[in-house]
């Protein structure tokens, strides 16, 4: 089905006998009609572009959406009332404000399980490390790959906390996916088709990097492929793109925030270390991006950051992650939301003084 497609929406407690009977009335009318659910939200689309009056002895559709240029599953419309994503204990787009912590990359035990304990001290609900990493450079540190794997596993065995890391190759998926807790595509695969399936396809919640030469209708449309593989599962994270600017990394799309929350239902995360490269940076932008709308924030911290193999110049110290955290606090509050971590910021803390 191409140009503009008709969507209805049904209430997740249809029976699968009487959508079959509705998609029977479509094609009686000679509309063409697909079952294509989102998540447990049963839709059936249909190219006709009338909208056809309830059979009466039918359930009524809660919503009938007009779709076109390929953004279907993932309109607002389909889901007023937003989609909340589960990463381990963590709800994502409850309405609260999920930071999602840790190192660009995997480096040693000792270093990831230093940082997870700080960051699940100071209130992440989940942590971030890559175990493979995308480089610019072939010469560049790679990642521990699958013994990375392994110790974020420890470090989430140790914490309590989920573990969001990236996948980059279509035949890892299956492997990583048995130890993540949410699958990363990272900006440079955002618009990886064959692997936007296989995320698709392997049940777990997805944090979709925005391409930093990318549109918002192009993220959108990509969160589609993993939207039509029956995951609804998917958080969008703008991570900035490319400008002219050169004192930042690269430069983080604020209206991109409140554009793909107008437009989907899908919760929305803010990377304020991969957009700005800057620490000093990091907390005005986390700011800007919860006001704007975001449910989350993905966060580099490390216990060493000047020792780090990867994006070291950009992370937050664990001192400086708490800091953050208080701050995130107290926005919350005039925001009229709530952190969704539990944050100690017990003052005689001796970790800070060691690591500030
Ligand atoms: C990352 O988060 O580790 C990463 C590589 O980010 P991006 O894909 O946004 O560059
Ligand atoms: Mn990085």
């Amino acid at each position: 089905m191409s140009g503009i497609e008709i969507l209805y929406v049904f209430e997740p407690t249809v029976r699968a006998g009487q959508l079959e009977e509705w998609i029977a009335h479509f094609e009686l009318s000679g509309a063409e009609a697909t079952l294509q659910p989102l998540g447990d939200t049963p839709v059936i689309v249909t190219s006709e572009p009338a909208v056809v009056p309830v059979p009466p002895h039918l359930p009524e559709p809660v919503a009938v959406v007009r779709s076109s240029g390929g953004f279907r599953l993932g309109r607002r419309e389909l889901r007023p009332a937003g989609t909340t994503v589960s990463i381990g204990s963590a709800q994502i787009g409850d309405g609260s404000i999920s930071v999602i912590a840790g190192p660009c990359a995997v480096e040693c035990g000792e270093q990831l399980d230093t940082t997870a304990g700080l960051v699940a001290r100071y209130g992440a609900v989940g942590l971030r490390g890559g175990a493979f990493k995308p480089r610019t450079s072939p010469y560049a540190f790679q990642g521990l790959k699958w013994r990375g794997l392994e110790l974020l596993a420890e470090a989430r065995r140790k914490t309590g906390l989920p573990i969001v890391t990236e996948v980059v190759d279509t035949r890892h998926v299956g492997r990583v996916a048995r130890v993540a807790d949410a699958l990363q595509i990272g900006a440079r695969n955002m618009q990886n088709f064959e692997l936007l399936w296989e995320v698709g396809a392997a049940g777990l919640p997805v944090v979709l990097k925005r391409g930093f030469g990318c549109t918002v209708d192009e993220v959108l449309a990509a969160a589609e492929y993993i939207l039509t593989a029956g995951n609804d599962q998917v958080i969008l994270c703008e991570r900035g793109i490319r400008t002219h600017e050169h004192l930042t990394r690269f430069t983080l799309d604020i209206s991109a925030v409140a554009l793909m929350k107008q437009h989907s239902h899908l919760p929305v995360m803010v990377d304020p270390s991969h957009s700005t490269g800057l620490p000093a940076l990091v907390e005005p932008v986390s700011m800007a991006g919860v006001a704007a709308g975001a449910d989350a924030l993905l966060v580099d911290v490390h216990a060493r950051p000047e020792q780090a193999l990867c994006d070291g110049g950009q992370a937050l110290t664990p001192a400086g992650f708490r800091l953050l955290m208080g701050r995130l606090d107290m926005l919350a509050m005039g925001l009229g939301r709530r952190m969704s971590g539990a944050i100690d910021l017990d003052p005689r803390d001796a970790t800070l003084r060691t690591t500030a």
